[in-house]
């Protein structure tokens, strides 16, 4: 059998800090490594894979589209990117969309729309606002958008245009406004950062203060899109409607698929101004257009509802049980427990001995995004076995 691990050391460049598990084939919420090895999935692909691994849904709308047509040039109209926008604006408050290959093209694209709106009616205004602590992608302006120094550091100078503030913080968001904003950009929940949840106050308060000053409200709903909360859109759970929001992850339930999607006054794209070889392409829109209606007609949001309160009530009794515990926050099937110390690393490796795979988050903390087909009895084995680890501690 191949070692995959000096593989990687030779040929792959050494960006990611990997587990030393091999992944090979799944199915549900089960994956299997090359040696037979069996793991309950509470990662997902980092929110991707909604509706598990293989989901005959998406297998069949691939496989059927790979049939017919892979990729033509966005010069010519193709069918599932246009179903595909149609469904999302049927079920948002979106009437336009833009259709990426990943998250970071979506948020930029954002941020390139909303300059354009900047240069359109507010006398070239084109700072966007975003939190400490947010992720918002790779690219170089995408790091400058990210609140986290971490990401920012190795790539100086970065583009200028962004203003980090405060998170949760309505009063530091109104300081920074200037006449040089052109929009606010924020996660309903702070993934990467640590699955820190906007409170209601703080997004209703931005919210009305972006319609006050005629600026642009962007949510990136990468990570909270798709049903993962226990709403379609995290937006949903506050009681607003932003101008714009970015997709990307559960969208394609493993397919690399992005999109942007704005209401009218904020599509102010023209001709020319914004492009994508792959965006868009038939093969990754037919995906994303089975996993979203599939969702919506299996009404897999409130399994995420339902599904993640049982994870919060069960990570609770452990909270309980466990003192070395201190934090768990989250919404739906995106949540995270904090502990005491820096045990996150050996209790994610724990956690794969005993199959079981979670996302460690920070030095401290751990993240859970099962997918949105999450049973009840594997909500109850993941837990188990996390009981059992924290036991070790
Ligand atoms: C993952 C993520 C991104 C970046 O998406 P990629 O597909 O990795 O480029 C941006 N914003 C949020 C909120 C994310 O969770």
């Amino acid at each position: 059998m191949s070692d995959w691990t000096e593989i990687e050391k030779e040929y792959y460049m050494p960006t990611f800090k990997r587990f030393p598990v091999t992944l090979v084939q799944g199915k549900g919420n089960i994956v299997l490594d090359d040696k037979g090895n069996k793991y309950l999935d509470f990662v997902s692909g980092w929110a991707v894979n909604s509706l598990g691994h293989c989901h005959p849904a998406i297998v069949d709308a691939v496989t059927d589209q790979v049939n017919k047509l892979i990729h033509t040039s966005n010069s010519y109209y193709t069918i599932p990117q246009l179903q595909l926008a149609k469904l999302l604006v049927e079920n948002s408050c979106m009437d336009k969309v833009f259709c990426c290959n990943s998250g970071t093209e979506a948020t930029e694209g954002a941020v390139k729309l909303a300059r354009r709106y900047g240069r359109k009616h507010l006398n070239g205004a084109y700072e966007v606002i975003t939190a400490t602590g947010s992720f918002h992608g790779r690219t170089l302006a995408m790091v400058s958008a990210s609140g986290q120094t971490k990401h920012q550091e190795p790539y100086t100078p970065i583009p200028a245009g962004f203003v980090n503030v405060e998170f949760n913080n309505f009063s530091a968001l109104v300081e920074a406004t200037t006449e040089k904003t052109c929009a606010v950009m924020l996660e309903p929940i702070q993934g990467e950062g640590g699955v820190n949840v906007a409170r209601r106050d703080y997004l209703l308060n931005v919210s009305a203060w972006c319609k006050q000053k005629g600026i642009l409200l962007i949510l990136d709903e990468i990570q909270t899109g798709i049903g993962r909360t226990g709403k379609f859109f995290a937006y949903e759970h506050y009681d607003i409607e932003p101008d714009i929001i970015t997709l990307a992850k559960g969208m394609g339930g493993g397919l690399p698929v992005g999109a942007i999607a704005a209401k009218n006054d904020a599509s102010v794209f023209a001709i020319g101004e914004h492009g994508s070889t792959f965006g868009g392409n038939p093969v990754a829109c037919a995906a994303a257009h089975s996993v979203i209606s599939y969702i919506i007609e299996n009404n897999l949001t409130q399994n995420a509802l339902k599904a993640g309160k049982q994870l919060h009530n069960e990570l609770s009794g452990l909270n309980k049980r466990f003192g070395f515990i201190t934090g768990l926050r989250g919404m739906g099937l995106l949540q995270a427990i904090e502990f005491e110390h820096d045990y996150a690393d050996e209790i994610t490796l724990q956690c794969l001995y005993n199959g079981l795979l979670v996302n460690r988050l920070k030095p401290n903390a751990i993240r859970f995004m099962p997918s949105l087909i999450t049973t009840p009895d594997e909500i109850s084995e993941a837990t188990g076995i996390l009981g059992k680890v924290f036991k070790e501690f």
